[in-house]
């Protein structure tokens, strides 16, 4: 069981580096297992395939088909993929939707996980699952979701699109903000919570300049471990239960739609967590925290505007009224109206309301 940060870093095997992708052999060897099933995007088979070369012999195939939301029909033909092939255990080499899947894969057969973050998306680091089946997303945790090792490596984030760099970084970002004022909180979340946030805001700006930048890009690993492991640790609240219905409901990009949200959602909540907001606008300046994000927003070219994401004003009203039926522990009360007045600001591209 892992109730503590503490028991968590006892529970995983966390390592960084230029190029350690390729001690996923040992890694693999060490885990006492002879047969990996490789699992990537599509768009990611490549990255995917170099890896079952690196496994050589511990290699049992490559299954490349993980995709947004983790659709449950995907997998279980991943379930049946890896039972076909024998194998055990998973290495899952990508973004949120590759973690995704070979959680999702875990948490029905038990084998061990390696996953290989090419992302900020900071899945690796959580007993998180969410899943999507008949367009409805739910959500889980369970401590058997959770990867036995993490090999994060910037030399596979440097691919990573300077835009999806910037939405990618927001979204771990979104995890340490509302951890700072999240229920289960305690002195560890905090300080780790402000550790990922300091990695991010200083980090960000250098990769931006140079993508390539190894030592820039593990500095943001680090955070988005960070921020991952936070997310993990403490419920989350408006921010998460709103990109929630958004990204399960509306189809909207994941990181992306934290992006735009995060500013809105912080400043929504500065009203009545202030000084557990402080840390942000020590890092970034300004007296109110939501504004400050939307500013170091802009000043990273993230998308501001939820409507180039495809939603539409109309649907305005629907999300207000699904992020608000059931009720959830949040710092300032939620209704309905305040809602939908914060969704109009983040759907328009406006800077934050309150
Ligand atoms: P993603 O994994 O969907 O990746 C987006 C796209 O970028 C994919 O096509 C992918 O192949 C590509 N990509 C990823 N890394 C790349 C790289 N380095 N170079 C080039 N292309 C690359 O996106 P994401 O934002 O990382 O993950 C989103 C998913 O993760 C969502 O389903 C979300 O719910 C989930 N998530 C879960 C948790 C959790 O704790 N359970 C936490 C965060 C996100």
């Amino acid at each position: 069981m892992v109730d503590t940060i503490q028991d968590y870093l006892r529970s995983v095997r966390v390592q960084f580096g230029a190029a350690i992708r390729h001690t996923i052999r040992a890694e693999v060897d060490r885990l006492g297992c002879k047969r990996a099933l490789v699992l990537s995007t599509p768009q990611q088979s490549d990255a995917a395939c170099l890896i079952a070369q690196d496994l050589g012999s511990l290699a049992a195939g490559v299954f490349s088909k993980a995709a947004m939301h983790t659709p449950v029909d995907v997998t279980e033909e991943g379930v049946a993929h890896a039972r076909e092939t024998d194998a055990d255990c998973v290495v899952a080499i990508g973004g949120g939707s590759t973690t995704g899947l070979g959680k999702a894969i875990a948490y029905r057969t038990d084998l061990p996980q390696i996953v290989i973050p090419t992302t900020y998306a900071g899945s690796e680091a959580t007993p998180i699952l969410g899943q999507t089946e008949n367009a409805v997303k739910t959500t889980l945790t369970d401590p058997k979701v959770l990867p036995e090792v993490i090999l994060y490596d910037p030399e596979l984030v440097v691919t990573l699109p300077v835009d999806m760099t910037v939405t990618s970084a927001l979204n771990a970002m979104a995890h340490a903000a509302e951890a700072l004022y999240a229920t289960g909180r305690t002195s560890e979340t905090d300080a780790l919570a402000q550790e990922g946030l300091r990695a991010m805001v200083q980090g960000l700006p250098g990769v931006l300049e140079a993508p390539d930048d190894l030592a820039a890009r593990e500095a943001t690993l680090r955070g988005a471990w960070a921020c991952g492991t936070v997310l993990g640790q403490v419920g989350m609240a408006l921010h998460h239960k709103l990109c929630h219905t958004l990204g399960g409901s509306f189809d909207l990009p994941h990181a992306q739609t934290h992006a735009v949200v995060l500013p809105h959602a912080i400043a929504y909540n500065a009203r009545a967590a202030a000084t557990e907001l402080q840390p942000i606008c020590d890092l970034l300046g300004g007296r109110n925290a939501g504004a400050a994000l939307h500013q170091f927003a802009q000043r990273m070219f993230a998308p501001l505007a939820l409507r180039d994401f495809g939603l539409k004003e109309s649907d305005l009203d629907r999300a207000a009224e699904l992020a608000t039926t059931k009720p959830y522990t949040n710092p300032q009360p939620v209704t309905r109206e305040d809602i939908r007045e914060l969704l109009q600001a983040a759907w328009a591209g406006d800077a934050p309301k309150h």
